[in-house]
């Protein structure tokens, strides 16, 4: 099966915490990979490094069979990667219209405001708003909104680019049940386009419903992988989250 990303011996540590000790992770294209584990286990350590935002510490990042341990945040787009971040992320005094186009037209945060934007990229906004029913709150600041749209707008602003890697770090966390199934709907959508997700999850239920492939984490280190079923039913799996 073709890798879209892979890790080898990957170390990541903070004085003297190893929050990620030497993972080899492979991220098959097309596919959903589960990353999970307990709070502090190192699931977005391991975002961080694989998208640039935290240098790496030993080991090797492989997209695509290219060598990328010294990957800077403004390079993963080139890479093809994004992600979303468990801290949600917005430019809060914008309003949700303006937090996409900034993503659209690609251009950043000054020009996307003062620019006058082409009809076609405020359709597409638009569109993509629709999509997590967002629309009707196109004109408000991003700070206004309720914790799950905001929730909804970073998702939604990850899948309005075009990349081959999503990495999606607990985007399902404290949804009601009418957006849980808004992100599901999203999240298979990218699947069905050929995308790559990385998906980050405490809920079991959505880790069988909708990954192909899960790592577990402990402190750092693979616990345990194989698919939902296997590594749910692994005695140590179940342990270390009972152990939370
Ligand atoms: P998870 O996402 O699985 O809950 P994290 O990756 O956030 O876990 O954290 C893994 C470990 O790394 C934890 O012990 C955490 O305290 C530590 N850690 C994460 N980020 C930093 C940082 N920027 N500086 C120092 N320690 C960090
Ligand atoms: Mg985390």
């Amino acid at each position: 099966m073709k890798e879209a990303l892979k890790t080898k011996a990957l170390v990541k540590q903070f004085d003297g915490v190893r929050a990620v000790d030497h993972l080899s992770l492979s991220f098959p294209q097309g596919k959903i990979t589960g990353l999970i584990g307990p709070n502090g286990s190192g699931k977005t350590t391991c975002i961080n490094v694989l998208t640039g935002m935290l240098p790496i510490d030993g080991g090797a990042v492989i997209v695509h069979d290219a060598h990328v341990e010294h990957m800077k945040p403004y390079d993963v787009l080139g890479y093809g990667m994004t992600r979303t971040f468990q801290t949600i992320r917005l430019f809060e005094q914008m309003t949700v219209l303006d937090n996409l186009l900034v993503v659209l037209t690609e251009r950043g945060v000054g020009s996307a405001l003062f620019e006058r934007h082409g009809e076609y990229h405020v359709k597409k906004a638009e569109e993509l708003l629709e999509r997590v029913d967002l629309l009707k709150k196109k004109n408000e600041l991003a700070v206004n909104l309720s914790y799950g749209q905001r929730k909804l707008l970073e998702i939604v602003r990850a899948v309005a680019v075009n990349v081959d890697v999503y990495f999606l770090d607990e985007p399902f966390a404290g949804l009601f049940p009418e957006m849980r199934k808004i992100v599901i709907r999203v999240i298979n959508e990218l699947v069905q386009a050929g995308k790559t997700v990385i998906l980050v999850e405490h809920d079991m239920t959505l880790i069988r419903e909708l990954t192909d492939y899960v790592f577990v984490l402990e402190s750092g280190k693979l616990l345990a992988e194989g698919t939902p079923e296997e590594v749910l039913k692994n005695k140590e799996v179940v342990d270390a989250y009972l152990g939370e």
